[in-house]
């Protein structure tokens, strides 16, 4: 856990935030400020902070067998994934995140 990252305060409850789905290793919570009619965040539980830094390839399988199961669990199959790496590229908290979004 690092103490000034957003997303491990989510994923350590200090929020409350709901978690749509949870394995061992990963969580998935609705993003705050949704960018379409449904949309989540898929993230590992270890503070990770880019996919430059993901080097686990069991860790990397979760995170995909996650989009795939919290996906088939509300009944969502069509939907667009996107990882946001670098501050160039429009990431804006560093804590790896798969974005999940759906109508
Ligand atoms: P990035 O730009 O890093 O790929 O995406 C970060 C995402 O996290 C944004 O879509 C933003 O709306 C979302 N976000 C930022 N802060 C919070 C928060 O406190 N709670 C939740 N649920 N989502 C957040
Ligand atoms: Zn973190």
């Amino acid at each position: 856990m690092d103490n000034e990252c957003i997303f491990c305060k989510i994923i350590n409850g200090d929020f409350g935030t709901e978690f749509v789905y949870e394995t061992e290793t990963t969580v998935v919570f609705n993003d705050i400020n949704p960018k379409a009619p449904i949309h989540m965040l898929v993230c590992p539980k270890k503070h990770i902070p880019s996919l430059n830094e993901l080097e686990d390839k069991n860790l990397m399988a979760d995170l995909l067998q996650t989009v795939k199961d919290v996906t088939q669990k509300i009944g969502l199959k069509s939907y667009k994934t996107e990882i946001n790496t670098g501050k160039e590229a429009g990431q804006e908290v560093f804590h790896l995140h798969i974005h999940i979004l759906g109508k």
